[in-house]
């Protein structure tokens, strides 16, 4: 179970790497193996994402502690740990792709999109004429703060599909490796196709 799990988490990491949403080792991938205790299967830090095995993803708790594996883990497992209790999720995607990055430069707090056929790939969502704000958090390195953050946002937001980071990233999630891959598909869509279209002549 855990192996498949394992497996299925890299194969989708290379996927997104070959997409070119995880470039220079960015980006962190996580499934969770059990709710309680806590049991978090999850990329380690500064790792080639082009190159992920298996047996390379550590296994951390509820506070970000490595309970199996010998690598360092990324300081943003600490971001992982709110989306699993707040939304339920089951696999988080965190991507550092150009599109995403320019999205999350958008001023104000949210990055607004709507009027679009593929927002019904979002789970929830059955017509283009949704709305769907996407949080942006300022960005910080000190990660446990902004876990805490992101979890009082999560909190108000409890339709989110995602979150932006200012300057660094996105991060969505689903119940499975599917949906997890869905959403990043139609985001990273989507914050194209809306930012390309404020260039567009009236
Ligand atoms: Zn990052």
């Amino acid at each position: 179970m855990e192996q498949a799990l394992r497996s299925e988490l890299t194969e989708l990491i290379g996927l997104i790497y070959e997409r070119g949403w995880a470039p220079g080792t960015g980006g962190n991938f996580s499934r969770v193996l059990s709710v309680d205790p806590l049991r978090l299967l999850i990329t380690p830090s500064g790792v080639d994402k082009g190159s992920v095995k298996p047996e390379d993803l550590l296994v951390v708790d509820e506070m970000a502690q490595v309970v199996q594996g010998a690598q360092k883990p990324s300081a943003e497992t600490w971001l992982h740990i709110p989306i699993v209790e707040e939304c339920g999720a089951k696999v988080i995607v965190h991507t550092h792709s150009i599109w995403n990055t320019l999205a999350s430069l958008t001023p104000g707090s949210l990055f607004t999109i709507n009027g679009l056929e593929m927002l019904k790939g979002l789970t929830g969502v059955a017509t283009h004429e949704h709305t769907e704000s996407v949080p942006i958090l300022e960005n910080s390195q000190d990660v446990p703060a902004l876990a805490e953050t992101l979890r009082k946002v999560l909190r108000s937001m409890p339709d989110a599909h995602a979150v932006l980071l200012r300057g660094h990233g996105l991060y969505t999630w689903g119940c499975d490796i599917f949906e997890a891959k869905r959403h990043l598909e139609i985001l990273e869509f989507l914050f194209e196709v809306t930012i390309r279209s404020r260039t567009l002549e009236p």
